[in-house]
């Protein structure tokens, strides 16, 4: 595996990836076919990012090259299936959508493995600034607290969903949901299902909430709309009425507060800006019906490192942004669909529509 380091080896490289998440890794093992990569992460690895950790098809598949998942990064039950619940109508519609379960930061441990040794990763080393010219991209890092400058002919902004680099470039910012978060000891087994729960005494603030076994714990998170007022009361409110009807769910461990992007329009994706390429959730490149962004982020980062790896820096942008057009369509289609699943007239359909449909339906979506 490549080892990190505290600073970068030279001043110069051929491409500068900001962000070790999934969608930053990808980009380093494929960029790495032209010439010098150099890596940077803000945070000091292991990184902790807040998620669900369900692997979804899309994810498995695109994995499988990389071989089988390590068991000991995988967590009980090995696969949950997907089970839409309208919790006032006391409905629930499992489907047959699954996931693999695993432990996150394992998981992204696992991916930097994937990573070339000629890569430099350099870890608690955020990329501060930059500005592109033709002759290419001059930014400037933070290590040990000093600014370093850099050169690079192209750079990957990989830095998720607050993407700095997304703004310094001036194509306007994607709003976020507020996520929350509980690890709950388990007290008894749930069932194998990553339960996606609506229901309406929380809030119009409430996008939803979900329950995943997790091992011996269990993830009890809260999605609200962007802007919400007082979520962790309202999340408080959500375990509370989970913990009268799920008894196993025992004492917590952890909360955690992030956000997550709330992709609304076809403009919020987009691949970068002249020598600067955008991937994963920095590019709008996640699912706006289900939340599920492992996948968007690993295909995505990987057509942004190919298309540094095959062409000129001054085309890169243009290979990207073609090569990533069925990911892009493919948010498209999704957005058709937000509105009805969002409405009450939608999730009242959910809840009558034949469990077989809803289960093919939830496929596509
Ligand atoms: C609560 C929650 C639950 C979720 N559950 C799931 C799930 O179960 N399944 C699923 O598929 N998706 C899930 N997602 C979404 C998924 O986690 C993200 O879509 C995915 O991690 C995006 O990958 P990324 O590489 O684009 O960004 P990230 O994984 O966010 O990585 C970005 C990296 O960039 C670094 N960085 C930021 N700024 C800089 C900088 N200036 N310089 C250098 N580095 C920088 C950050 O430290 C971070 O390590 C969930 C999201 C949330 C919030």
């Amino acid at each position: 595996m490549v080892q990190s380091n505290r600073r970068p080896s030279s001043d110069r490289y051929d491409t500068v990836i900001a962000g070790a998440g999934p969608a930053g890794i990808m980009a380093a093992r494929e960029a790495a076919a032209r010439g010098t990569v150099l890596l940077v992460e803000a945070s000091r690895l292991p990184r902790n990012k807040s998620c669900g950790g369900m692997l979804h098809e899309h994810t498995q598949e695109f994995i499988t090259p990389f071989g089988p998942v390590p068991d000991d990064i995988v967590l009980e039950p090995r696969h949950v299936d997907f089970r839409y619940h309208d919790w006032d109508r006391r409905i629930a519609k499992p489907t047959s959508v699954r996931f693999l379960n695993v432990d996150r930061p394992g998981f992204d441990r696992w991916l930097l493995g994937a990573l070339p040794d000629d890569v430099e990763l350099v870890e608690g080393c955020p990329l501060d600034a930059f500005a592109q010219d033709e002759r290419g991209v001059r930014a400037i890092l933070r290590v040990d607290g000093e600014p370093l400058g850099i050169v690079c002919e192209n750079l990957v902004g990989a830095d998720g969903a607050r993407s700095m680099i997304r703004r310094a470039l001036g194509i306007g910012s994607v709003a976020t949901y507020v996520t929350l978060q509980d690890w709950l000891c388990l007290d008894g087994k749930l069932e194998p299902y990553f339960d996606c729960i609506y229901m309406r005494g929380v809030g119009d603030s409430f996008a939803y909430g979900y329950v995943v076994p997790k091992g011996d714990r269990a993830i009890v998170g809260s999605v609200f709309y962007p802007r919400t007022r007082r979520p962790h009361q309202k999340h408080d409110q959500v375990v509370r009425i989970l913990r009268n009807a799920l008894p196993q769910l025992g004492p917590r461990v952890d909360r955690e507060a992030w956000v997550a992007l709330s992709v609304r329009s076809r403009t919020d994706v987009v691949p970068g800006e002249g020598r600067v390429l955008l991937a994963g959730e920095a590019g709008g490149f996640m699912s706006p019906t289900s939340g599920e962004g492992i996948s968007y982020a690993l295909r995505s980062g990987a057509l942004a490192g190919r298309a540094v790896a095959v062409s000129s820096p001054d085309e890169a942008l243009g290979v990207f942004a073609a090569s990533s057009m069925p990911l892009q369509r493919d948010i498209r289609r999704k957005l058709r669909w937000l509105p009805v699943m969002e409405s009450e007239f939608g999730k009242y359909l959910g809840g009558m529509t034949p469990t077989s449909i809803v289960s093919a339906m939830t496929k596509g979506l």
